[in-house]
């Protein structure tokens, strides 16, 4: 069998078998005969977690064959889709139908099924993370069975939207989608004492706003988009670290990153956003700079009631650290957090961090519920692999 990489290259392993089925009937046979075989099965989307969420020594299952727009109503703003389907090739697919997702990630090379999972999430006070845009899901079981979920599901579906693929294997997903619209996006560079105060002010009055601050040079890039209705043509001008684009939201939300890089992030409640990055900025300041050049990011989601969103019941600000794939980073982000979790911060499940079991449990005021649903729909533990035992403190 050949090895799997992850994005950044940090995950390496090698299943005893990778998989692409062609249909769900293919898929359920593969699930029935795994549990059959006592092999665990982990889907994987486009690899770009940094966690061992995909690592498995037994089935792993792409979901490529399931891709692009399956069915579409415009008038209701609903859509169905391919699990596997990339983030930007929905984009382009909805646009040619009129329609949109209202928010994208920072990039949009993921798959749908791989976003929602991990609660993949973009910027924007009044914007929840991508996985609530989740209106219905087709799910292939561990028992072979196929369950279907929709916006009357309210339990199951609240577990469903971040399933961290422990759920069940996604075939199609039905989103909750908005009219197709254009954007301006402006990004700028300030010094942090002109933003510092302001960061309320600046998250009220634009749609998306996020920040990235540079460490050695105490310096933030300010990124801005907001929604615009006129007919100004599409264009992208850059002038050093100015960039003034308009387009449409597919095109302009998501960016594109070449280098490859680890990453830490947790999500605070959006009143401790302010604090927990001014602590951070001191550290970074006092103790990394001599290894640390790369960027730190500040966004903001809004709050929603999936069982496992980091966003979940609480308006949320985000932090994230970089660090370039060569450089170390263990010490970097192992010196950080506790920062974060003093903040009240949840982890994002794709990224990396150490908080497990019930530590990690306790922040999530629904995490028996999810667990409950969990149990349900895969009794026999076929999508439970070692790491994900140990992270949801489920025992053999
Ligand atoms: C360069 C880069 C930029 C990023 N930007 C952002 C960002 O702006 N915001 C943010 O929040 N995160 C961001 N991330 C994190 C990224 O969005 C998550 O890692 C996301 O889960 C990756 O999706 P994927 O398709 O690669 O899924 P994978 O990493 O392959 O899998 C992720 C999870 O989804 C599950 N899964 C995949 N397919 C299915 C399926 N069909 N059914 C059930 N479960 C499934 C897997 O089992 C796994 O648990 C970024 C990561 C990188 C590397």
């Amino acid at each position: 069998m050949t090895e799997f990489a992850n994005w950044s290259g940090g995950l390496r392993f090698t299943p005893a078998d990778r998989v692409s089925p062609a249909s769900e009937g293919e898929l359920s046979e593969l699930l029935r005969q795994a549990a059959a075989d006592g092999r665990t099965v982990r889907a994987v989307g486009s690899g770009h977690s940094s966690a061992p969420l995909v690592r498995t020594d037994g089935l792993l299952v792409s979901l490529d064959h399931f891709d692009g727009l399956i069915s579409h109503d415009a008038d209701a703003r609903r859509a169905t889709l391919g699990s596997g389907t990339p983030i930007h090739r929905a984009g382009q697919e909805l646009l040619k139908v009129g329609l949109a997702m209202e928010n994208t990630g920072d990039i949009d090379r993921q798959t749908l099924a791989g976003g929602f999972a991990t609660g993949t999430h973009g910027t924007g006070r009044t914007l929840g993370n991508l996985s609530t845009q989740l209106a219905g899901v087709r799910l292939v079981l561990a028992s072979g069975e196929v369950l279907e979920l929709g916006e009357d599901d309210g339990d199951l579906l609240r577990a469903a939207r971040v399933s961290l693929g422990a759920l069940g294997i996604a075939t199609a997903l039905t989103l909750r989608l908005v009219p197709a619209f254009r954007v301006h996006r402006s990004e700028r560079c300030a010094p942090w004492r002109e933003v510092r105060d302001r960061l309320d002010e600046l998250a009220a009055e634009n749609r998306n706003f996020d920040f990235y601050w540079y460490p050695r040079k105490d310096e933030v890039k300010l990124r801005r988009i907001n929604e615009i209705t006129d007919d100004r043509p599409d264009h992208e001008v850059r002038r050093g670290s100015e960039r003034d684009m308009v387009g449409w939201s597919a095109d302009v939300l998501p960016r594109v990153r070449e280098l490859r890089f680890h990453e830490m992030e947790y999500a605070l409640p959006a009143e401790a956003g302010p604090a927990c990055f001014a602590e951070v900025r001191e550290r970074v300041r006092a103790r990394h700079l001599r290894h640390v050049a790369w960027r730190v990011l500040y966004r903001t989601i809004a709050a929603d009631d999936a069982y496992f969103s980091t966003a979940h019941g609480r308006d949320t600000v985000t932090i994230s650290l970089h660090q370039n794939q060569d450089l170390p980073y263990l010490d970097y982000f192992a010196d950080l957090e506790p920062i974060f979790q003093a903040h009240g911060g949840r982890p994002h499940w794709a990224k990396l961090f150490t908080l497990k079991g019930e530590a990690l449990l306790s922040r999530y005021p629904m995490a028996g519920r999810w667990l409950a649903a969990r149990r349900r729909l895969d009794p026999g533990g076929l999508f439970l692999t070692p790491y994900l035992r140990d992270l949801l403190g489920v025992a053999r």
